[in-house]
């Protein structure tokens, strides 16, 4: 977001005025401003080395601002909706690319705008446009924050004091319900626009990522036009017109040199590598060790290093590291056959939406089999639009209304793309398979798929031991499906082929920075919960841990709650925690939940440790963590720990949750929690 800065304020008191002529006021304005320009200039330089290893936003796409004004955007092309989305993982974008694109419909023609690229006190203006509205597609992230785009207007509107009288805008949420903040930034936006004076046009949409966003989505969004229709006076919508975003541009002639070849944003940046390495510039790091950590079971668990030595990226315990995974070559070949494609045709997608500051949906030009490998996730599991789009290039009338049924928002619809597609968990390649009249040209299916996200890991080494190497832990994910497929998660898999013959073998990465931290003093008692690959970033606290101790500190007891299903198969680390054991350094309880008739998880440990727990947290105010499961979990360990503070330290359970509420705002109870 633009803010313009003025020196008001910086000027002359009142009451001395009469001691300066004209002249002397031109002179001084003059030097403020240059001493102003000079600092701020200076202070952006001193702010810049800082960056080499900050994280920027994960939504990645190759847009650069031109012009932030939105208003100017708009009324140019005659359009009078603008919704602005905040995205981390790229669903939002999509939804408000969906909202403004169905504008046509209603005669209120629409564009898409990213927050951060936008001035957005311009949304003062807006209702100069006649028939204007504003939506906002708002994700809320991490623990309650607006993502990373929409944090500049968060923080606007929440700190701001504007009028905006005249406004009309909507909201829909991106939330998940595993965590406890949910959606809480689209529940602020909605009510703090109306503080501020807007109009709200249509109710707050809530979109539960834990069950079926999509559901939630098309739902509100069903509701969201007639309220619009009413709102302005507009008579009935057309008919509903798929229109293509982006054209197709096949070049054939272009220079080799100038075709990516799977960089996130700029070209070569892979074969030219330059710092500071983040979420559109990331590292290509060796893989150093790629082992196998389960010693049983049918399952597979990974330890990998990655080499990060000359990278100048550098990342504390706790942090995260990110990954670019391709997907699966004959995943690719299949979904090229399956389109009658040549893969390599070396072809551009330009958007049609000349205003947009988005001209491509990825690097362009490439090919598709780079297109398909690289930038798009064909493995995930399709929203409705795209059954809409594709039921279009079926010839075969039965499987044209089954697709068009799914993508409908009849009951029976949502039925059947429950079971036909997310619980079948079918994917583009599947459903082309299953549908065999619909052959859709390859570049329309380019267009309609996802960006493929950077994948995300705790990372499980310390930083004070291992600085140039970062360690991952993580599960192989596979599993059959009802259809009788075995579905493979990209990252995974991709990791599990590389095995480090030489440094030749890399991977794209760049760190993110966390919350999860080690207490400042390393005397401070921890106790950390983390079965299966939950057990990640402990071992980097742990290693920490150990080598504070081997410099001489004094280092606070370590408590790990560790559970697995059995002891010979799934027990990771397993020397390393009896090492740290024999030591004196850790605590370790662990859970082998299937070494016997009855469960036994963390939670179970934690009930029993009723009274270590509240000498711990309660009288010598430890810290406590949770890493893993979110969902049930997460939620389970939670509640134990209000059990045992009411019980052992005299609580009602409204106290104990207050109190585990203090903690956190005291950074001495915390979460890192997937689902
Ligand atoms: P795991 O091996 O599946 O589980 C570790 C241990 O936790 C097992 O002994 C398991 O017991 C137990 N457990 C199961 N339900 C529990 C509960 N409600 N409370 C406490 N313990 C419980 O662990 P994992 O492979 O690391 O995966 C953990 C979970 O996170 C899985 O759901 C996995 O799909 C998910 N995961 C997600 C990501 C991601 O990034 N989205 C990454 C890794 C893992 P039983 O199996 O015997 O019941």
């Amino acid at each position: 977001m633009a803010t313009e800065r003025t020196i008001e304020g910086a000027g002359v008191p009142v009451g001395e005025e009469a001691f300066l002529g004209l002249l002397d006021v031109v002179l001084l304005a003059v030097l403020i401003a240059g001493a102003a320009f000079y600092f701020l200039r200076s202070r952006k330089k001193e702010e810049e080395p800082a960056r080499s290893y900050s994280i920027q936003p994960t939504t990645v796409c190759t847009t650069s601002a031109t012009d932030n004004s939105f208003i100017k955007k708009l009324k140019a092309s005659g359009r009078s909706l603008v919704v602005f989305y905040g995205s981390q993982t790229g669903t939002g974008e999509e939804f408000a690319g969906r909202l403004a694109k169905e504008g046509i419909r209603y005669r209120l023609k629409g564009m898409v705008a990213d927050p951060e690229e936008c001035d957005m006190e311009e949304l003062l203006q807006l209702k100069d446009i006649t028939n204007s509205l504003a939506v906002f597609c708002l994700a809320t992230y991490g623990e309650g924050d607006p993502t990373d785009n929409a944090m500049e207007f968060y923080e606007w509107i929440t700190n701001g004091d504007v009028d905006l009288t005249g406004l009309n805008y909507a909201v829909f949420g991106l939330g998940n319900k595993t965590y406890e903040h949910y959606n809480k930034v689209a529940i602020y936006v909605d009510k703090r626009l109306e503080e501020l004076g807007a109009n709200r046009v249509f109710e707050l949409g809530l979109g539960d990522d834990d069950a079926n966003i999509e559901d939630d989505f098309i739902t509100w969004k069903d509701r969201f036009w007639p309220a619009v229709c009413d709102h302005f006076g507009i008579e009935g919508g057309g008919e509903e017109v798929l229109i293509r975003q982006y054209r197709l541009l096949e070049q054939p002639d272009v220079q080799p040199d100038r075709i990516y070849t799977g960089e996130i944003a700029r070209l070569h940046s892979l074969q030219n590598q330059r710092p500071p390495f983040d979420a559109k510039n990331p590292f290509l790091a060796p893989i150093k060790v790629n082992r196998e950590l389960h010693k049983g079971g049918d399952r597979s668990c990974m330890h990998i290093e990655l080499g990060i030595d000359g990278s100048k990226m550098r990342y504390d315990t706790g942090d995260h590291v990110a990954m670019y995974p391709v997907n699966d070559k004959s995943l690719v070949e299949k979904l090229g056959q399956l389109c009658n494609a040549d893969l390599d045709t070396v072809f551009s997608l330009i958007n049609t939406d000349t205003d947009s500051s988005k001209k491509h949906p990825f690097p362009c030009p490439t090919t598709y089999r780079t297109a398909l490998t690289h930038y798009l996730e064909i493995t995930a599991i399709p929203r409705t639009h795209i059954l809409k789009e594709l039921a279009e290039y079926c010839s075969d009338d039965n499987e044209k209304e089954l697709l068009r049924n799914m993508a409908s928002i009849s009951p029976e619809g949502k039925e059947q793309y429950q079971s036909w597609i997310q619980d079948a968990c079918r994917n583009v390649v599947h459903i082309l398979e299953d549908i065999r009249s619909c052959r859709p040209p390859i570049d329309h299916v380019c267009e309609l798929l996802p960006r493929l996200q950077p994948r995300y890991y705790s990372i499980s080494s310390s930083a004070k031991l291992h600085p140039t190497n970062v360690h991952v832990t993580a599960v192989l994910v596979e599993y059959n499906t009802s259809t009788g497929r075995t579905n493979k998660g990209v990252a995974t898999t991709f990791l599990k082929n590389r095995k480090p013959v030489s440094d030749e073998i890399k991977v794209p990465v760049f760190i993110r920075k966390s919350q999860f931290r080690l207490p400042t003093k390393p005397e401070t008692p921890i106790i950390m919960v983390g079965p299966g690959t939950g057990l990640a970033p402990f071992r980097g606290f742990i290693q920490e841990r150990q080598f504070l101790r081997d410099e001489g500190k004094t280092v606070g007891e370590s408590i790990l709650y560790f559970g697995c299903r059995k002891r010979s198969e799934d027990f990771i680390y397993e020397t390393e925690l009896e090492e740290w054991v024999k030591k004196g350094t850790l605590t370790l309880k662990a859970a082998f939940s299937r070494d016997q008739a009855k469960k036994v998880y963390v939670q179970h440990l934690l009930e029993q440790d009723a009274d270590l727990i509240w000498k711990v947290i309660g009288e010598n105010k430890g810290h406590f963590y949770i890493c893993g499961d979110a969902k049930n979990m997460a939620v389970d360990v939670r509640n134990i720990l209000v059990k045992v503070l009411s019980t052992r330290g005299n609580m009602t359970e409204a106290d104990a949750v207050q109190y585990i509420k203090k903690m956190e705002a005291q950074k001495r109870y915390s979460a890192d929690v997937w689902s």
